[in-house]
């Protein structure tokens, strides 16, 4: 550190995203990309768009914005776009956190909330998740001024909360709750729907994962036209050209390609369904998932040892060294192929260390 950083940083610990280490070609099942390509629209539009790189993109977004608001059934005024959904998160806890309507969001969850939360100095609670790792609504209601932020689903569990129950976490609250659906797209139920009936609630989604753009730098926050202006406010205040041009028109052509994507989930959705059975099967305890990835442990060896074996035999999985889930590992589900060589390696190990059932 500096001695010129800032007193309002210097205790800071920062979100550690998912390593990408350069050593070597690792299979990459550690930070929920896609295993599959953009659309072919999508690499043409990039291709077209960036021989208009000398202008500025558009800070109104108007194109993709009405594209997105043909997609999810809502008009252009109640989406905003972002910078990866992360930036939209941020301006979302800036807009509608404070000291009277502190931060709520359960243990287990994004590790990205509470850097947020520590950087905007905004006051926060973890609540635990249950046993099982899930989340009780019930701990969310009561009334109140809060912020309440939900990932669902959930990760890294990959649990998806039943839509009834976020409505009745929005229906309780005096505060904004903020839904983020990053994973929504894999077998979840989107509660975009409900922005109609309640302007407190804000589903933010991200390219980044379902449509094979995390590269690419793309999210949106879907909410009732006032609070899609607070948001703007708060964009307009830090770079109203958050999305740059070529993100912005493949952004409109994953939407146009829909039925690729739509596929590529179906896709994953099944890849997903087979790995956990057969990770059932060599003795893995598995959280039934509705997301691109799958939370597991296994009596017989400790998630950071499967973790780094498997790194040393050129497969990445994300560990995290967080108490209650330290026996865990997420692995993000890719393809068949891809699958079958995890579930080799790692029925490989389990017989090295005797492990297999
Ligand atoms: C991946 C992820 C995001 C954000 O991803 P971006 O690439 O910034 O859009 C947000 N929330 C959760 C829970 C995620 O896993």
């Amino acid at each position: 550190m500096s001695r010129y950083f800032s007193d309002r940083y210097a205790s800071l610990v920062p979100y550690v995203p998912g390593e990408q280490p350069q050593d070597r070609r690792y299979l990459k099942l550690n930070t929920n990309e896609a295993p599959f390509p953009p659309s072919p629209g999508v690499l043409a539009a990039v291709a077209e768009e960036s021989g208009r790189l000398q202008l500025y993109s558009d800070p109104d977004a108007r194109a993709l914005r009405a594209k997105m608001a043909e997609t999810y059934g809502v008009t252009p005024d109640r989406v905003v776009l972002s910078n990866g959904s992360d930036e939209v998160l941020n301006f979302a806890f800036m807009a509608f956190a404070s000291d009277d309507r502190p931060l709520v969001f359960p243990d287990i969850t994004y590790g990205f909330y509470p850097v947020f939360a520590e950087l905007n100095r905004l006051p926060y609670t973890e609540i635990p998740a249950k046993d099982d790792l899930s989340i009780d609504p019930a701990d969310y209601l009561g009334g109140g001024k809060k912020t309440v932020v939900i990932a669902n689903p959930n990760a890294p569990t990959g649990l998806f909360l039943p839509l009834s129950e976020i409505e009745r976490i929005v229906k309780d609250n005096d505060g904004v709750v903020i839904v983020d659906e990053a994973y929504v797209d894999f077998g979840g139920e989107s509660a975009v729907p409900l922005t109609d009936k309640y302007d407190n609630l804000l589903v933010v989604g991200t390219f980044s994962k379902s449509r094979s753009m995390a590269g690419a730098r793309l999210g949106f926050g879907i909410g009732s036209p006032d609070l899609i202006r607070d948001l703007n406010t708060i964009r307009n205040s830090t770079n109203p050209y958050n999305v740059n041009r070529m993100t912005l028109a493949a952004g409109v052509a994953a939407l146009t390609d829909a039925a690729y994507y739509r596929d590529n989930c179906k896709k994953i959705e099944a890849a997903r369904e087979k790995t956990a059975a057969e990770l059932t099967a060599l003795g893995f305890t598995v959280i039934p998932s509705k997301a691109n990835f799958l939370f597991a442990k296994h009596p017989a060896i400790g998630g950071k040892q499967l973790y780094l074996t498997l790194k040393d035999r050129g497969i990445l999985i994300r560990h995290f060294d967080k108490p209650r889930i330290a026996d865990y590992n997420r692995i993000t589900v890719g393809t068949n192929e891809q699958m079958d060589t995890l579930i080799g390696a790692i029925r490989k190990i389990l017989n090295e260390t005797g492990g297999q059932k």
